[in-house]
């Protein structure tokens, strides 16, 4: 970013230590914004960002998280709620406690960490909420019943979040994103038996040929997040190469 539009404003991003969080969290602070970063394992994160630990599973791990970004920040103007875990499988697959596990991390980690932000949200003059949700949330993906169910709730919510804010100056979006280059994929490619043959059928499937780059999708949110999207609310932008929205004719 090469413009200083984020000057003066404080930003929280969960799940900043990796991937889409971390390429937002230092998105957000190129444009001028002080960052901190919630996360399980924050030892690796570099200054100007701020590592806060921090469990989104963990009311009280949360709340405190909360409270020290905003004394260290000086109050909070934008709440990145990108931290989010996955689940491969049929409906048949997960028993109840891996749906109750990821449920707690991807849906109510985000209702607990706003409702902690929400009273210095309120006192900004321009506050937004950007949740990192998923084209999962309406695409019917084989193989993915826990982590779809999980990320259509993240778009529900994000809709209803921003019905009841948006009186108090209180912006709510989603990005969707598609298949990203993240540590996460990165796993997901080395667990297989050819890792570099997955990695090309894969960028086969994505319409423009290759994966979705973490800095594309924070691009995204730092948009949704800042003032030249003072009047968006209530959206989902997809960053997925056109995977949600295009039907392409077989090449
Ligand atoms: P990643 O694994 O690279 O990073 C996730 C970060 O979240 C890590 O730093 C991890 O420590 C942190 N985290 C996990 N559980 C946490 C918890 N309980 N409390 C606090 N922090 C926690 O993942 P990523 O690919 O960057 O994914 C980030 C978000 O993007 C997730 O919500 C994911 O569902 C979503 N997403 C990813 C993709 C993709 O293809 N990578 C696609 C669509 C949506």
């Amino acid at each position: 970013m090469t413009t200083h539009e984020l000057t003066g404003l404080r930003a929280v991003v969960t799940g900043g230590a990796s991937g889409i969080g971390q390429a937002t969290a230092r998105r957000l602070a190129d444009g001028g914004a002080e960052v901190a970063v919630l996360d399980l394992e924050p030892s690796g994160v570099e200054a100007p960002l701020h590592g806060i630990n921090a469990d989104v599973a963990d009311d009280a791990s949360v709340r405190s998280a909360v409270q020290r970004a905003a004394d260290l920040l000086g109050g909070i103007d934008i709440l990145v709620n990108n931290a989010g875990i996955g689940a491969a499988g049929t409906v048949a697959d997960n028993p109840d406690t891996e749906w109750q596990r990821v449920l707690d991390v991807n849906v109510v980690g985000i209702a607990r960490t706003t409702r902690a932000a929400l009273p210095h949200l309120r006192r900004s003059p321009c506050a937004a909420i950007v949740n990192t949700c998923s084209i999962a949330a309406t695409a019917g993906l084989p193989q993915r019943a826990l982590y779809s169910a999980s990320k259509g709730a993240v778009h529900a919510l994000t809709l209803a979040m921003a019905a009841d804010h948006v009186r108090e100056g209180i912006r709510v979006n989603c990005v969707n994103p598609g298949t990203v280059d993240t540590p996460w994929v990165g796993r997901l490619l080395a667990a297989a038996d050819d890792p570099e043959a997955e990695r090309r059928a894969l960028e086969a499937r994505q319409p423009h040929g290759r994966l979705v780059a973490a800095e594309e999708v924070a691009a995204a949110i730092v948009h949704l997040a800042g003032p030249g999207a003072g009047s968006v609310t209530g959206t989902a932008l997809a960053v997925d190469g056109g995977m949600s929205g295009l039907r392409l004719r077989p090449a």
